[in-house]
């Protein structure tokens, strides 16, 4: 996992672009991965180089950031990429993609605990991190070969936005036609007293070997995702959620299953808890809080909090162009995704959008489409698949049960289908885990409205399902739409 730079050392390494030979050399003793890349041989000029100018400037180098970048340069675009850190982002380096390389050891250790008991299988998280960081690094270096590729010019360092059309990076400056913010998230602080001793997701990819016992605040994505990969590597996880179910945007009988699943493997599972103090002492931690009214407490060697993730929007000389932000902290965009200021667009998890990978690309890709000459076709943003990695995992597109109900006026008008079986590779692993399918259709139509799925297979079913939906599926397509068996999805026709 590379190390977040300090600001220091990303100014150092953004005046590259000034005396680049000798910059690089500096950079390279302060560990800097790759100082500055593509970088013209006229920015070697001695004295202060002129404002250049550029089509776009985009701040970030995340996946909505890489995405537009590449589609803008792809359209003949002089396009300028500024990251303060690894090229990749969120996703790549401390999201989806070592979160999910993670839940598959675990799933195997799961796996191979169970079937090969008497051999000793095992996977352990030292193990696991190895293949993890090796992914990873091949991604960050993959992400950065295609960038140059396209003909996009990264800069590292922090970008300040000095006036609209302006960019500065270290002492460069730099004129852009067109300015894209996709700067990203970072977890939201956990305000209560001793909030700042809690580590959070970003963290959970650096360590190198597990706590013993952990706490885990939250009931979301992170939180649900994380509490099931560390008990499956073997560590004593208490989730401390405030709501009285887990997921609160997903559907509700498939989140009190997983709650049922998630306490079948060990996570203790605590309900409607407001935590209001966290201390450390002899090597642990404790943390304090509310349940129904009653004081409670418990102790662990660590504690995780994953209460959601606040836009990336300081430190960019917005507040002096006087942008609006959202309900979210993130910077109001319209569906063309322009702020208030002009020429200056954002996109992805900093502006007051759906906070997902697939969601940040697809904004990326059609803006840069559109502000350099050609019109792309926009994905379809009302159906969303999206999927939990928690062991069972959540998959789920359209409306839920509650939301189908309430956007019709009377329950009568939905209608549900739940069906509950324990898959084959469960009774293979000697587990009882029944896995829910759930559909919401229109009564009267047959259209399918939702679909909600818990199994391990739930999300490569929904990446397809999600087409289904798009395309009006009834109920009478799945019933006459021949079923493949033996599998989990077939429990969806017939
Ligand atoms: P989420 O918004 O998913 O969940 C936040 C959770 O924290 C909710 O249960 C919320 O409760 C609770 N919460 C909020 N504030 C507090 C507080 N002060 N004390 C205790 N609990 C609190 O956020 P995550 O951090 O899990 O993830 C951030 C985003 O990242 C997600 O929304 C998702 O868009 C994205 N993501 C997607 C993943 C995927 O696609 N698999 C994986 C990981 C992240 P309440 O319900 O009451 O608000």
């Amino acid at each position: 996992m590379p190390k977040r730079q300090s600001s220091a050392q990303a100014e150092t390494i953004a005046s590259t672009a000034v005396a680049p030979v000798r910059e690089k050399r500096r950079a390279r003793e302060v560990g800097a991965e790759t100082p500055i890349e593509n970088v013209p041989r006229r920015t070697r000029a001695r004295r202060p180089a002129k404002p250049r100018e550029v089509d776009l400037v985009v701040i970030g180098g995340g996946s909505g950031g890489v995405a537009t970048a590449r589609r803008a340069a792809s359209l003949g675009a002089r396009t300028v990429l500024v990251e303060r850190d690894a090229i990749g982002g969120t996703c790549v380096h401390r999201g989806c993609v070592p979160k999910k390389m993670l839940s598959y050891g675990a799933s195997w250790a799961s796996i191979l605990s169970t079937c090969l008991s008497h051999t000793g299988g095992k996977e352990d998280w030292s193990d696991a991190i190895v293949r993890v960081n090796a992914e990873v690094a091949r991604l960050t270096a993959s992400f950065s070969q295609r960038l140059h590729e396209s003909g996009v010019e990264i800069l590292h360092g922090d970008a300040e936005i000095a006036a609209p059309g302006e960019v500065r990076i270290g002492n460069e400056t730099i004129r852009a036609r067109k300015i894209v913010v996709a700067t990203g998230a970072h977890p939201r602080p956990l305000e209560v007293p001793g909030g700042e001793l809690v580590s959070t997701s970003d963290d959970v990819f650096t360590w190198q070997s597990v706590p013993g016992s952990l706490v885990v605040i939250g009931g979301g994505y992170i939180a649900v995702e994380q509490a099931s990969i560390l008990a499956r590597y073997g560590v004593k996880v208490d989730l401390l959620v405030r709501e009285d179910r887990l997921l609160s945007r997903f559907d509700h009988d498939i989140a009190q299953s997983l709650a049922e699943a998630l306490t079948r493997k060990g996570v203790r599972v605590h309900f409607n808890t407001a935590v209001t103090l966290i201390s450390q002492a002899n090597g642990a931690y404790e943390v304090c809080y509310t349940q129904n009214d009653r004081k409670q407490s418990v102790r662990a060697q660590a504690v995780l909090a994953a209460i959601g993730r606040d836009p990336n929007v300081q430190g960019l000389g917005l507040e002096a162009l006087d942008i609006e932000f959202g309900d979210n902290g993130g910077i109001r965009v319209d569906r063309q995704f322009r702020t208030s200021v002009r020429g200056l667009h954002a996109i992805g998890d900093c502006t007051d959008s759906l906070q997902l990978t697939p969601v940040a690309v697809a904004q990326g890709r059609w803006l840069a489409d559109r502000l350099f000459g050609k019109r792309g076709d926009m994905a379809d943003l009302e159906v969303v698949p999206t999927a939990v990695f928690s062991e069972p995992a959540v998959g789920a597109v359209g409306l839920t049960e509650a939301e189908a109900i309430e956007a019709a006026g009377k329950p009568e008008r939905i209608r549900t289908e739940i069906r509950r079986f324990v898959s084959l590779e469960n009774r293979f692993g000697g587990m009882a885990q029944p896995s829910v399918f759930k559909l919401v259709f229109n009564a009267r139509s047959g259209r399918v409205l939702g679909a909600h799925l818990l199994d391990n297979a739930a999300p490569e079913i929904v990446q397809v399902f999600a087409l289904a939906l798009r395309l009006g599926v009834k109920a009478s397509h799945l019933k006459t739409t021949l079923a493949l068996h033996p599998t989990v999805a077939e429990e969806l026709f017939g």
